[in-house]
């Protein structure tokens, strides 16, 4: 009898089960020795002791990379032709040597080069690969649907995906912030994360991509194959039936929201049958600009997402919470007039960061209060990273200067969790940013992928900030939404539900599963989840127990 392979464990990061062949991202590309680039052209060029031509080799397979990025880019339209595109100039900087080189420096150099690490590294096997002459990395394309496995997706990988053929996504890397996490949920595949092993999956492997429990099932039985298929159609065809505002099984309605970035998201989010907007992130506006947009610039971008979103009937109806400009020294914004910070995460960033201009925040809020006006949507205006009371006093004053219906905080700092009822008696409403409290509550940035396990919503100790806020948000009548990427996760959104979260903001691709599973689940139900996943003694177990004690997860694949 041939050995059963034990199944690979990972961090489930979109829900979902797949069933399918493995296809592994185009190959590693090995380091080229210290002394040079080696290859075709180069190789020569170095063996002959001419540094020159060595140069010149590695300075053409940039300019293919480049090329290549913006063709890519221009087949690909839309935001993937802007991710490309600024790959391709990334490519074409003189400085592009000495910044790969530098690699680990800028790993430690805060959240905003951070995030760019993985686009260097890509960039950097990319140009290897062609001076090589071995395979350019990239998507595999085997011509049938697949899992891709990878040790970790970046934008240009994913950019040109086909979705129609991709299954589910393996990565070793990563956890539930992460490019992939994000790429799964916007296109509905389930995901696995952190998944120590996956790249030594064999080509074609067939494997059980299981989401929700982030297991993965290595050559599986029929029978096994069999019933993973029955969890897929279930999960179809029960997403299929059901659309609407979000309620539990015994009539509490529970907000469904769309996280967007910009009036180009807005289509995907009104698809998905969102009833509005819980986390409108207006950093498109003002990244990479010498001076902060107008006010008649940000109104014209602020009106046509209200307008999208404002209904018909009486009064301002259609929902849309629009964040104020979350920067920080991470994200150097010349006209913020921010100093170099040894730790930008812990700095001065946020609504910090705003208040040091106070012009800037003006001239927002006047831009959101005239957009506000001009439409019928309900338009509701919070800060980020609120420390406390006193800024949330200091922040609403400004806002409620403006045709805004109500003024709020985002909680993503412990101390603005624990000092809840402090911060509602100022503020009209409360968001829970659960990444960045995850970040702060566990002291682990969350960008550093070996840190990727606190960033976990599980975690008993973020949920118990989470049910003191839903408690202070009960006891003042204050609405407390989530709008982190814990709100994404059907089952935990059942969890906040219990904890006393009254809306529920995530990527348009989860809310299907999300507002499916909330309709099977009563309020006395949800508690008791909360009860399990709160008592735990950590992530993995409380997980466990909401799910043994939730109705349709399995059947469902969730
Ligand atoms: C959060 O921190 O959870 C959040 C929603 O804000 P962002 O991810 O934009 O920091
Ligand atoms: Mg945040």
């Amino acid at each position: 009898m041939t050995p059963v392979a034990a199944p690979l464990k990972g961090v489930g990061v979109s829900p979902g089960v797949a069933v399918g062949p493995v296809a592994l991202m185009g190959g590693g590309v090995p380091e080229p020795p210290a002394a040079g680039p080696v290859g075709a052209g180069a190789a020569a060029a170095v063996e002959a002791g001419d540094a020159a031509a060595a140069l010149e080799a590695a300075r053409a397979a940039l300019a293919a990379v480049a090329a290549e990025l913006e063709a890519r880019g221009r087949a690909a339209g839309g935001d993937a032709r802007d991710v490309l595109e600024a790959q391709a100039m990334m490519v074409r900087d003189p400085d592009l040597d000495e910044r790969v080189a530098g690699l680990t420096v800028l790993a430690g150099a805060g959240e905003y080069m951070a995030a760019r690490v993985a686009d260097l590294d890509d960039l950097r096997a990319r140009t290897v690969a062609r001076l090589l002459g071995v395979p350019v990395p990239g998507v595999p394309d085997p011509g049938h649907p697949f899992v891709l496995v990878a040790r970790d997706l970046a934008p240009a990988d994913t950019a040109t995906l086909d979705p129609a053929n991709v299954l589910g996504f393996i990565t070793e890397e990563g956890g539930p912030t992460s490019h992939t996490a994000i790429l799964a949920k916007s296109l509905g595949v389930p995901a696995v994360a952190g998944c120590a092993g996956a790249t030594d999956l064999a080509d074609g492997a067939p494997v059980i991509v299981d989401g929700g429990t982030g297991v993965v099932r290595v050559d599986p039985t029929e029978a096994e194959v069999d019933a993973a298929r029955r969890r897929v159609q279930a999960r179809r065809a029960a997403r299929g039936g059901r659309s609407g505002p979000g309620a539990t099984a015994d009539g509490q309605p529970v907000g469904l929201l769309a996280n967007i970035g910009g009036p180009a998201d807005v289509k995907a989010a009104l698809a998905a049958g969102a009833e509005g907007v819980g986390l409108f992130r207006t950093e498109f506006l003002f990244l990479d600009r010498a001076d902060p947009p107008s006010v008649e610039e940000q109104r014209e971008a602020y009106e046509a997402v209200f307008a999208a979103f404002q209904r018909g009937g009486a009064g301002k109806v259609g929902k849309v919470v629009v964040r104020t400009l979350d920067a920080g020294a991470d994200k150097p914004l010349a006209f913020l007039n921010l100093r170099d910070e040894p730790n930008p995460a812990l700095g001065q960033r946020g609504l910090r960061a705003v208040r040091r201009a106070p012009e800037v925040l003006a001239d927002q809020l006047e831009a959101i209060g005239r957009a506000a006006a001009a439409t019928r949507a309900d338009v509701w205006v919070m800060a980020p990273m609120v420390a406390g009371a006193a800024e949330a006093a200091w922040f609403c004053a400004q806002a409620r200067r403006q045709p805004v219906g109500r003024a709020g905080v985002m909680i993503e700092i412990p101390a603005a969790a624990l000092q809840a009822r402090a911060v509602l008696a100022e503020a009209d409403f409360a968001s829970i940013g659960t990444n960045d409290l995850s970040q702060y509550t566990f002291a682990a940035d969350r960008l550093v992928s070996e840190l990727a396990s606190f960033q976990d919503p599980w975690q008993p100790a973020l949920l118990g900030l989470v049910a003191r806020v839903g408690e202070a948000g009960h006891d003042t009548g204050k609405p407390v939404g989530v709008c982190g990427e814990a709100a994404g996760d059907p089952l935990l959104a059942l969890v906040l539900v219990g904890l006393g979260v009254t809306s529920l903001s995530m990527a348009p691709g989860s809310l299907a599963d999300v507002r499916l599973l909330l309709a099977r689940h009563g309020m006395d139900h949800c508690r008791r989840l909360a009860g399990l996943a709160l008592g735990a003694a950590d992530a993995e177990t409380g997980r466990a127990r909401a799910r043994e004690a939730a109705t349709g997860v399995d059947e469902l694949g969730l």
